[in-house]
């Protein structure tokens, strides 16, 4: 039997894509053994949240409130984390692979002597035991892990899983979790928050997702790969080599070390395909490549493939696309 925590959160009464993958997970995990997923909302007043959470696969609603628990604080979600996980005795706890799961986990797992797997894929039962797979040497291996002990700590890579299927009228069981938290616990403060500017889509929950790299050769051509996103009615996303050369905002990294997307369809544009670029990107449903190199490692995950320089076939492209849309 595998009970599984997750962390949640959300907008108003509507949780995050992050939040309904990590439930669509818990739930088929609880399923597969016969445990219970129990969600936890954390905050500093009721939220409408909760009510929503049973119809996305939670059996029970753990409500924490306090008034340290107005906003993200990573000492604080740890504390609060640890003393519900010691209430609740989960065997996996689950947190979405941002900012706040990467730094939580690693702290929550040292806390109550668990285990951690960091950019988990995929997550199964086999039996009693509990299998985490994720990448390994730069995304050329997928690696299968298996818990030793419980409770185990593991954040989950975005859109990499299929978010809970809802459904209306499934109930639970809602439970008001008392907690001992005191100032002195915060160490560090949010001084300034930044929101990114995101134009259209976002990248990580864009259909169509148009990509540039090194090949692109500056700045500039990355407005054409906008223009066709636009038409599109998709995103922009980048190499490393294209953001780490300040031609783009980081944000629009995918890969490794970036954004995992799952779009339905894919353009690389200029990209050799490095593994730490795939990482992030083979999950798409459609992959169309263009590069003027015909062994290009793109082209070996790439459903279609444009050997040629993009600068003959983008405007093309683009072209054909305004006529058809
Ligand atoms: C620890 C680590 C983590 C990393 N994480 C990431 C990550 O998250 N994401 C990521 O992307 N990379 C990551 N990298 C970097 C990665 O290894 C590659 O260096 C990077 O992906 C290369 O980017 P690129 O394909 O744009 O450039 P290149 O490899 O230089 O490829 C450029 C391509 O453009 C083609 N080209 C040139 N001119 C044209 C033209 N006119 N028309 C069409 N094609 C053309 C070339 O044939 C070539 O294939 C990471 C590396 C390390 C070590």
């Amino acid at each position: 039997m595998t009970d599984v925590l997750v962390l949640v959160e959300g907008q108003g009464s509507v949780p995050t894509q992050n939040t309904l993958e990590l439930l669509g997970a818990a739930r088929r995990l609880a399923d597969a053994t016969q445990g219970q997923v129990k969600a936890v909302v954390l905050g500093a007043a009721p939220t409408p949240l909760t009510a929503g959470l049973f119809a996305c696969g939670a059996d029970q609603v753990l409500r924490a409130e306090h008034p340290l628990l107005d906003g993200y604080q990573g000492d604080v979600y740890v504390a609060a984390l640890t003393q519900i996980a010691g209430q609740a005795e989960p065997q996996v706890i689950l947190l979405a692979d941002d900012s706040c799961g990467k730094e939580v986990a690693p702290r929550l797992a040292h806390r109550l002597n668990a285990g951690v797997v960091t950019e988990v894929l995929a997550v199964e039962g086999d039996g009693p035991a509990v299998l985490f797979r994720r990448q390994m040497y730069g995304g050329r291996t997928i690696a299968t892990l298996v818990a030793q002990r419980f409770p185990v700590v593991a954040t989950v890579k975005p859109r990499t899983m299929a978010p809970a299927s809802e459904l209306a009228g499934r109930t639970g069981e809602e439970i008001a979790v008392a907690l001992t938290l005191e100032t002195s616990l915060v160490r560090t403060k949010v001084i300034q928050k930044v929101a990114e500017e995101v134009r259209g889509v976002k990248l990580e929950n864009a259909r169509v997702v148009v990509s540039g790299g090194r090949g692109l050769k500056g700045p500039e051509p990355f407005k054409q790969l906008e223009e066709l996103a636009q038409l599109l009615r998709g995103a922009v996303g980048a190499s490393r080599a294209a953001t780490d050369a300040g031609w783009v905002p980081a944000s629009w990294q995918v890969g490794q070390t970036g954004k995992t997307v799952s779009p339905d369809l894919y353009i690389a544009v200029g990209i050799s395909g490095a593994t730490q670029h795939l990482a992030g990107m083979t999950g798409s449903k459609t992959i169309v490549a263009i590069n003027t190199d015909p062994d290009a490692p793109i082209f070996k995950v790439a459903h279609l493939g444009i050997v040629g320089d993009y600068k003959a076939i983008l405007p093309k492209f683009i072209e054909k696309c305004k006529e058809l849309t």
